[in-house]
């Protein structure tokens, strides 16, 4: 059986809490250890305060199998994370000659002359682990204590990650049973986050292993399926069950896996089933266009695309847009002879003098003379107008075509 790790992060400097560093080596540290299947619980942020750094590290140890400190390594007074870390876990600091022979020669390598308080550095917790830092002069160290761990790693970014990355992550792996972490993601679109949220269910949202992760980025929500077993093909085993069951109950959504984009799906689909294509856009550029003819194969299904910087006479009204969007998208498939046709309509005039009011831009998708349309409160030119409606009308496109087919 895998274990179940809990950690927790202290990053110590009065400069975070000053809002002069972002506090960035936490966020990295929780990354690598949800790669390694350890759960973060919490993070807290100290300044330069001996007393608290202490208490801190003693709650933090009562509550967590793993603490993980970050800064105050360093030789001045303001670095008592040592200190800290001694007396909350009850022991002395004990020198050591190796550590000050070590910094010293560093310190004639880059010819410059360390100083008194840079044996400060020598001193560890008595029965600590020595966690050579072979970037920096800031000896790192892990103390275990009454079944908890503690490891302080330096404050400078790099030298916390190659410490981590060398000492940290493998001692853990070997400390604890932990398991391998899998993860497979589906991508849906077309459909809203809080729709497929609901569709989904809470059952498997809830889950605990695996795990299921809505991601949603401009039109495309990505379902991240994350599970951690004994070996691959077990964490594998867990995944495709929770898949199965995903695509069960949101398949019509889900477009494909990992990297894939819905335009190479879209060609995908009008490609096997040798289907072909109209588009016309207006008062978005040819964004349309631009993105489907990234994937190759694309010319082969285009029966005809038009750009139009605007349109006479576009109705005042989203209604009144979004009924024109339709009947063109009829007539586009009906004079080109294709099977799927798609037209965004953007009115450019509409944004100079309605800003204070939603500008839609419309789109409508035709597929052998099935019609879906919407309406979206994006303002023309704009990225989004773009990218929403570039998105949806494919991701249509692609739905009803598999429609058809069934
Ligand atoms: P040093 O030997 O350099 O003194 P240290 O372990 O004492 O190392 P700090 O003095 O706390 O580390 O921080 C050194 C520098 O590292 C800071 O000035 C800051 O630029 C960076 N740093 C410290 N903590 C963080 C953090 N949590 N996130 C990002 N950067 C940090
Ligand atoms: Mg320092």
């Amino acid at each position: 059986m895998v274990q179940d790790i809990n950690a927790e992060i202290v990053s110590i400097g009065t400069e975070l809490l000053l809002g002069e560093i972002t506090d960035t080596n936490s966020a990295y540290i929780a990354r690598e250890l949800r790669d390694i299947g350890v759960s973060v619980f919490r993070m807290t942020t100290l300044g330069d305060n001996e007393g608290r750094i202490t208490r801190e590290i003693r709650q933090a140890m009562s509550r967590a199998d793993v603490v993980i400190t970050t800064g105050g390594l360093g030789p001045t007074v303001d670095d008592m994370t040592r200190q800290a870390v001694a007396v909350a876990t009850g022991r002395d600091l004990v020198f050591h000659q190796f550590l000050l022979d070590d910094i010293a020669a560093r310190f004639a390598g880059f010819r410059s002359n360390m100083t008194d308080n840079n044996r400060q550095q020598a001193w560890l917790p008595r029965d600590a682990l020595l966690l050579e830092n072979a970037v920096g002069t800031a000896p790192c160290f892990l103390v275990e204590h009454e079944g908890s761990v503690v490891i302080s790693l330096p404050g400078v970014p790099r030298e916390m990650r190659f410490v981590l990355a060398t000492h940290v992550l493998p001692w853990l792996q070997k400390r604890y049973h932990l398991g391998v972490i899998r993860a497979h993601v589906l991508r849906a679109a077309g459909i809203g986050e809080s729709a497929l949220d609901d569709l989904i269910g809470m059952d498997l949202l809830a889950a605990r292993n695996p795990t299921v992760g809505l991601a949603a980025h401009s039109g495309v929500v990505d379902m991240r399926v994350t599970a951690r077993a004994e070996n691959e093909s077990k964490a594998n085993a867990l995944i495709e069950v929770v898949a199965k069951e995903l695509y069960r109950r949101a398949g019509a959504w889900i477009f494909g896996t990992e990297d894939d984009t819905i335009e190479a799906a879209l060609v995908a689909r009008l490609r096997e089933g040798g289907h072909n294509l109209a588009l016309s856009e207006t008062g978005i550029g040819h964004a349309l266009v631009d993105r489907l003819g990234q994937v190759a194969g694309f010319r082969s299904v285009l029966r005809h695309a038009e750009a139009h910087d605007n349109l006479d006479a576009l109705p005042e009204s989203d209604e009144g847009l979004r009924d024109l969007a339709s009947n063109y998208a009829s007539t586009l498939a009906r004079q080109h002879g294709s099977d799927v046709a798609i037209v965004v309509i953007s009115d450019p005039e509409r944004l100079e003098d309605q800003a204070d009011r939603d500008v839609g831009t419309a789109v409508a998708v035709s597929v052998d003379g099935q019609l879906a349309s919407r309406v979206y409160g994006f303002g023309p030119r704009s990225r989004e107008a773009r990218l929403w409606t570039g998105t949806w009308s494919m991701a249509q496109a692609w739905r009803m075509l598999g429609e058809a087919k069934a």
